[in-house]
């Protein structure tokens, strides 16, 4: 191992079982350059090091940073083991000038880690959501904290579409049935419904809540939102939406619930037993936000006693999830493994962004400020807009 060489630890899931690289299931994936606020996708310099559409969000993948990293004689250290003291991530952490992490498989930076992680200067997010780092310590320790904002809101909004359809229309149970030989059309239908005529709430609007709330416009919902600053005022006319003050005013009314916000402290366990009791008896639930917005253990009793229909997203705390977590076998859970932003489209986009933001950190040059959460002591960029630090 070379000492002189500044370090980058790159933390990604693991490889696929059947082995890496996995057979793909087509050969190319679309050129996205413009995200739908005007921002443009990731733009690296020279060409990013994989082909777009391979899977290089994981251990063998390095979101194809080695030849750039090396490139510079620095050093490029990739991992999944980050639990315990004796973890990869552990050992190198001290020495790291960069780390690279996922919200997918988060190498939690706490305020112990930062304390001993003495040459960091950047920790970087491929994906977007950067609150497995403990943004005051960050702040405090100087460390710069960067994501790529907007790589996957599109990829996130789409599964969020998706539950809301296989929810409501009860498609989970009713695939089962069919791979199980069955036939049983009244046990596949008792709990199955159209969409059209509901009414569909996000707690949040940003970048995915609102590509989510334009998605489902075409289906005939009424819309419902809530976030601290209102919207545009046309494009609360375009989607004929309602504003809801707060979180409690919007589960009163929604039959369909979305968490679309950011987790920061006083934004944890916002949906906990006061709140589910306010809600209208067989809401449905989606969280592809953060799984420490909703407390587990209310989320399992009101599934269980039918005050909600079913519950489904991607988030969990910790992640991974440990084997025993009860969301995993709670009834009419549309439960996944954190995979809603990493698809493969959206791997060539964080994945572009990641290069980007390293090529401006070790050119000098400034990082985008729609990257930034965390700069120069205090919350900066999009962090400004979307964290608290208390
Ligand atoms: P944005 O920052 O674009 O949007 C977040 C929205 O939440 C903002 O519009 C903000 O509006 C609102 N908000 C913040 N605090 C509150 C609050 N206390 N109450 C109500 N609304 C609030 O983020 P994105 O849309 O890009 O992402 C949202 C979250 O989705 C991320 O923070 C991340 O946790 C998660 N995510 C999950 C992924 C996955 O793979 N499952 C991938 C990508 C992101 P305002 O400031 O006006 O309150």
């Amino acid at each position: 191992m070379r000492t002189s060489a500044r370090r980058v630890l790159c933390v990604l899931y693991p490889d696929p079982v059947a082995g890496y690289p996995p057979k793909y299931v087509r050969n190319a994936i679309p050129e996205i350059d413009v995200y739908a606020n005007g921002q443009t996708a990731p733009t690296p310099q020279g060409p990013p090091g994989f082909q777009p559409g391979q899977l290089v969000g994981c251990v063998s993948g390095e979101l194809g940073l080695r030849h750039y990293v090396e490139s510079l004689g620095h050093e490029l250290i990739v991992t999944s083991d980050v639990d315990g003291p004796d973890s990869v991530f552990d050992r190198y952490l001290p020495e790291a000038e960069v780390v690279i992490s996922q919200p997918f498989w988060p190498a939690y930076l706490t305020e112990e880690r930062i304390s001993r992680a003495k040459k960091l200067k950047l920790a970087l997010t491929a994906g977007v959501g950067s609150d497995h780092v403990d943004l005051g310590a960050a702040a405090q320790a100087g460390i710069t904290v960067a994501e790529v904002t907007g790589s996957n809101s599109v990829s996130v909004a789409e599964h969020v579409v998706m539950l809301v359809l296989a929810l409501v229309r009860n498609y989970l149970p009713s695939h089962a049935f069919s791979e199980l030989g069955g036939w049983n059309i009244a046990e596949c239908v008792e709990r199955s419904y159209d969409v059209e005529g509901m009414h569909f709430g996000t707690i949040g609007a940003g970048r995915i809540g609102l590509a989510v709330l334009r998605r489902l416009k075409p289906f005939g919902l009424h819309l419902h939102y809530t976030q601290r600053h209102r919207l545009d005022p046309a494009i609360e006319d375009e989607l004929a939406l309602t504003f809801h003050s707060d979180a409690e005013s919007l589960v009163r009314t929604a039959d369909i619930v979305n968490l679309q916000l950011p987790l920061y402290p006083s934004t944890e366990y916002l949906i906990n037993d006061a709140m589910f009791a306010k809600m209208k008896r067989g809401t449905y639930l989606i969280n592809t936000a953060r799984g420490k917005l909703v407390e587990r253990d209310a989320v399992v009793r009101a599934v269980q006693s039918g005050q909600i229909a079913a519950y489904a997203g991607d988030v969990w705390f910790p992640e991974p999830a440990p084997t025993g977590h009860p969301w995993r076998t709670m009834p009419f859970n549309g439960m996944t493994p954190h995979m809603s932003g990493t698809t493969l489209s959206a791997q060539a986009r964080y994945a572009a962004g990641t290069l980007e933001i390293l090529q401006c950190y070790f050119g000098g040059t400034p990082i985008r400020e729609e990257y930034l959460i965390v700069d120069g002591g205090r919350l900066a960029g999009t962090g400004s807009q979307s964290y608290q630090l208390t």
